[in-house]
């Protein structure tokens, strides 16, 4: 099974993604973090793709998908995987179909506005050493500024400055949106309220895994 997270930065993804990870077993590969990882090693791949995603833009397709190919060619995505923040446009989706198209898919799209987004990226912190992420509102750590997991002192990611918050929310009207409709066709696509708190969007989706998967299959891990 491939599980593909859609929606706008900040809507969720990551945190529904954990949990999707604990309801399944499968890995959560994340592009925007196997691209920080690159960022932070100084690799030539990193180098290219700090630019564009330091002003919000996204990273070339060819790029991602030699990420996204190597990771998902591992043993612990043999089961399956759920994908989050890939595909962003049109030609990752055909891509990752043509790298392993015999998968069975289901694409969950978290619904969030555009103002709720930007107010949730503000109070974002993330833990540069682990990759946790808090949020000041809702996730609060358990000691101000520290990770919980690693304590790695937290910050806010330099692309949610509102500017280029702004800029993301742009590229993914323009870039990403059209997905829904191309898995709405391919009939694929589950929606479900990205507003109606975590927990509640964690329900929602796990009743769609569930339906597709079958209940015994999922129940078994909480
Ligand atoms: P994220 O952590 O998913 O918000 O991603 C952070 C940044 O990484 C994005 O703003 C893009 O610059 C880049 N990025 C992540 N995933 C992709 C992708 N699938 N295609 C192109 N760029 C990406």
């Amino acid at each position: 099974m491939r599980i593909i997270l859609l929606g706008p930065p900040g809507g969720g993804k990551g945190t529904q993604g954990d949990f999707l990870v604990k309801r399944t077993g499968f890995p959560r590969i994340s592009t925007g973090d196997l691209l920080r990882q690159a960022v932070q090693e100084g690799t030539a791949l990193g180098r290219e793709a700090e630019a564009a995603m330091k002003q919000g833009g996204l990273v070339r397709d060819e790029i991602v998908l030699d990420l996204v190919r190597e990771r998902i060619s591992r043993p612990d995505c043999r089961g399956g995987y759920v994908l989050d923040g890939y595909p962003r446009t049109l030609s990752q989706a055909k891509d990752v179909e043509a790298l392993d198209p015999d998968r069975p898919e289901i694409v969950v799209a978290i619904d969030v506005s555009a103002e709720e987004i930007v107010r949730r990226l503000a109070s974002r912190r993330s833990c540069p050493d682990c990759g946790a992420v808090f949020n000041l509102i809702v996730r609060k750590p358990a000691r101000e500024g520290v990770c919980d997991a690693c304590r790695g002192t937290l910050a806010g990611r330099e692309d949610d400055r509102p500017e280029i918050v702004r800029e993301r929310l742009r590229v993914y009207a323009e870039k990403t949106e059209p997905l829904l409709a191309y898995y709405a066709k391919k009939g694929t696509l589950h929606r479900v309220d990205g507003e109606k708190g975590m927990d509640a969007t964690a329900a929602a989706i796990r009743e769609i895994l569930d339906a597709a998967l079958g209940a015994g299959r999922t129940g078994a891990r909480g």
